[in-house]
């Protein structure tokens, strides 16, 4: 990353900020004045920071800058969805989405260019993996929306929530994630509550401990099998944080936080995951566990030989899960006219990990 040489202010939260005064010389509560500027002023320029000396404002200009990610296009589903295709470097973009509800704004954020893990039903992890994105590339994603939206009359509704389910792994790039959060949960920048910021993870346990004493945001499991065979297929990285470990450590990180519960993703795979019996042995799985359950009709995308179940076996499973006593909703599906959906995210990534190309000559191999 050679390509910037000044101090990106939006890679600092707030203690990084104050730090970062502090060895300047200057007092600590600039931090707060000049998050405010960022994030709630939505300001990019050091003049328009009124309440800073003009020598500090000198300063700044000179060691510092204010870079967010540059929308390379945005699209809008019939549904409200938004979707940006962000550039984050020369070679690198990823996606952004907006989902518009009744009662709230979700934008469901990347923390990766591309994804390390290998999901056989996910279309970013086709793509590969490239980098982990800086905390100003996670929190300029809601700097980029909250701008855009500004020019869309229809958006009056600002982001009330976050959801790390865009591309990547959030919990593989760990340091750069927790303090995009801070950010979010500041009450001088996004001053999210941390019911309303919510992590989803392949299950990397022992990031899930590390995280525990650091935030207490939302967790979600992407759990989509209820036997370690059938995960191992789906979620390889199942084969080293298997089901049991993986509930354990999900049990650990809600205990003591009063009503919380994990929230579990199961894509809705036909004839994979989605039969009566595989709900029952969801039932006994999740048996102790404060649960509650998001069924996600698969989006397609090209390649893949997955297919959605149908609505009635959609509904039959969920009807097995609730039965039981467990909270459970089938996700609407939004924004799939501009394959803004669940792992229909692909950016455009650079892989490094060769990803792309061994599959396309296996495939070669195999006609
Ligand atoms: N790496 C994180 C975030 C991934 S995306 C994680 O694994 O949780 C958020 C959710 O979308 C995950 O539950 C993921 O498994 C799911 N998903 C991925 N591909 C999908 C697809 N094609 N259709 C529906 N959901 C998908």
């Amino acid at each position: 990353m050679t390509e910037h040489t000044k101090v990106n202010l939006l890679d600092f939260d707030r203690q990084g900020l104050e730090t970062f005064f502090t060895e300047m010389g200057e007092k600590a509560f600039r931090a707060s004045q000049v998050l405010k500027w960022i994030y709630q002023g939505g300001v990019d320029n050091f003049d328009d920071m009124t309440n800073l000396s003009k020598s500090l404002r000198e300063l700044l200009k000179q060691n510092t800058e204010i870079r967010t990610p540059e929308i390379v296009t945005q699209q809008l589903s019939d549904d409200g969805t938004i979707k940006w295709l962000l550039r984050v470097d020369s070679g690198n973009c990823i996606e952004t989405v907006f989902i518009p509800e009744s009662d709230r704004g979700t934008l469901c954020i990347s923390s990766q260019v591309g994804c390390a893990l290998d999901c056989s039903f996910c279309s970013t992890a086709q793509q590969g993996f490239n980098r982990n994105l800086s905390t100003g590339e996670i929190i300029g994603q809601l700097w980029v929306a909250n701008k855009a939206m500004q020019c869309l009359p229809r958006y009056d509704r600002v982001i009330s929530n976050v959801v790390f389910m865009g591309m990547g792994e959030p919990l593989l790039n760990f340091e750069n994630v927790v303090s995009a959060i801070n950010l979010m949960m500041d009450d001088n920048a996004y001053g999210l509550s941390k019911r309303r910021v919510t992590i989803s993870t392949s299950g990397v346990i022992p990031a899930l401990q590390r995280l525990k004493p650091l935030t207490d945001v939302s967790l979600a499991v992407s759990l989509h099998a209820p036997t370690d065979e059938l995960r191992n297929e789906l979620v390889p990285l199942n084969k080293k944080y298997p089901i049991k470990q993986l509930l354990a450590a999900c049990k650990d990180y809600v205990e003591g936080a009063a009503r919380r519960k994990v929230t579990f993703e199961y894509v809705m795979l036909e004839g994979v995951n989605d039969s009566p019996e595989q709900a029952r042995q969801l039932v006994k799985v999740l048996k102790g566990i404060p649960a509650k359950v998001n069924l996600i009709p698969f989006n397609p995308f090209p390649g893949t030989n997955y297919r959605v179940s149908s609505q009635a076996r959609i509904d039959t499973f969920r009807d097995v899960l609730m039965q039981a006593g467990l909270i459970t909703v089938t996700r609407k599906t939004r924004g799939d006219d501009i394959d803004a959906a669940c792992g229909q995210l692909a950016g455009k990534v650079l892989d490094r990990t060769k990803r792309q190309t061994r599959r396309n000559a296996d495939e070669s191999f195999r006609t």
